[in-house]
């Protein structure tokens, strides 16, 4: 039977690095039945809103979706897409794999770095005000509930992907009542998982320690903000920003989509690196029990990384997105 998966082309260089994930999934032969909707700015523009209800529907019915990067229409007066997906679909973790791959420019060999971020509280959890014309705050908000959830999330794939360690990241000697919280939490829900080893870093000392010595860390664990900018660090630790995956997960769905953003300075030329968004639809085989289909992705993404002939500018090569789909399937078969 076919799996049903939502697909949301998304904008920048989701027009490109999409079609290009899924004709890669359709040379596997694993039958799928996309279903296309709307999100971001392409949404905006043909039906005036930025994350229509029939996509949240769409998903929520489906289980799975992958997606494009979304434009950020804050600027314009609407929600973060983002942000919107995340809140109306629960998806409270957001996972983040920087893979090092043979042949890619990077001076760590090696890596393989999950970064776990809580994606729904912390300072972006959208509570920002001015304070008079000259001051502003943003609350920081961390949960018990959402925390532990977060940390069973982690140890539990992290246990799931055969990982061993697990880091949390914080700010726990400054901010004691926030990060704390989560560090605290994070400690209890370890403690269920006996066969992980745990230990935690300091946020600052977390950045040192990953450009100084990043194959100490497996899987880290964060919450919202330094997540965020973990995730970025981790994939520049392993070689490019094009090469990052992951996913988004609730408790009822997950949406794959690649770590970059739309890159508008790139654009629509064609250029666009499309192993981050391949590499989530392999991760997203992987999820849907199409073990031997991800794999089989996988390793033709290393393979092709490896011969070093067929490489995006990002990897100091001058292939085309299309140039580099197109040695991804030959590398397939
Ligand atoms: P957004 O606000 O949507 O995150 P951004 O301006 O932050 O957009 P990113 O997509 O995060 O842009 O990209 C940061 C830099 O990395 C840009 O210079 C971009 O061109 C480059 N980059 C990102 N993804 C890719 C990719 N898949 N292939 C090539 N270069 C990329
Ligand atoms: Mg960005």
């Amino acid at each position: 039977m076919a799996h049903r998966v939502t697909l949301i082309t998304g904008d920048g260089i989701g027009r490109e690095v999409i079609p290009a994930a899924r004709q890669v999934v359709e040379a596997t032969g694993i039958a799928i039945e996309w279903e296309e909707m709307l999100a971001g700015e392409m949404a905006v523009e043909m039906v005036g809103e930025a994350v229509p209800e029939d996509t949240i529907a769409s998903i929520k019915r489906n289980k799975v979706a992958i997606k494009g990067p979304l434009t950020n229409l804050v600027a314009r007066g609407w929600a973060s897409p983002n942000v919107t997906l995340r809140s109306k679909l629960g998806l409270f973790a957001q996972v983040r794999r920087a893979r090092y791959f043979d042949g890619v420019p990077s001076p760590y060999k090696g890596v393989d770095i999950i970064v776990v971020r809580e994606a729904t509280e912390d300072t972006f959890a959208g509570a920002e005000q001015k304070v008079g014309p000259d001051a502003a705050v943003a609350l920081k908000f961390v949960t018990r509930a959402t925390s532990e959830q977060v940390a069973r999330f982690t140890m539990d794939y992290a246990r799931r992907m055969g990982r061993r360690k697990v880091t949390v990241a914080h700010k726990a000697n400054i901010l004691k009542l926030t990060d704390g919280l989560f560090l605290e939490s994070a400690r209890r829900v370890a403690a269920e998982f006996p066969e992980l080893e745990f230990n935690d870093r300091m946020i600052d000392n977390m950045c040192f320690q990953l450009v100084k010595a990043p194959l100490d860390y497996d899987v880290i664990l964060a919450p919202n903000v330094y997540g965020d900018i973990l995730a970025d660090l981790a994939a520049g630790v392993a070689g490019s920003l094009g090469l990052g995956f992951g996913g988004n997960f609730g408790p009822e769905v997950a949406l794959f989509e690649a770590v970059h953003g739309t890159a508008p300075d790139i654009a629509g030329r064609g250029i666009a690196n499309p192993l981050g968004e391949i590499l989530t639809a392999s991760m997203m085989l992987n999820y849907l029990g199409e073990t031997q289909a991800a794999r089989a992705i996988e390793m033709a993404v290393a393979k092709v990384l490896r011969e070093g002939k067929v490489l995006t500018g990002d990897l100091g090569g001058r292939a085309t997105t299309a140039e580099m789909t197109a040695a991804i399937i030959a590398a397939l078969n």
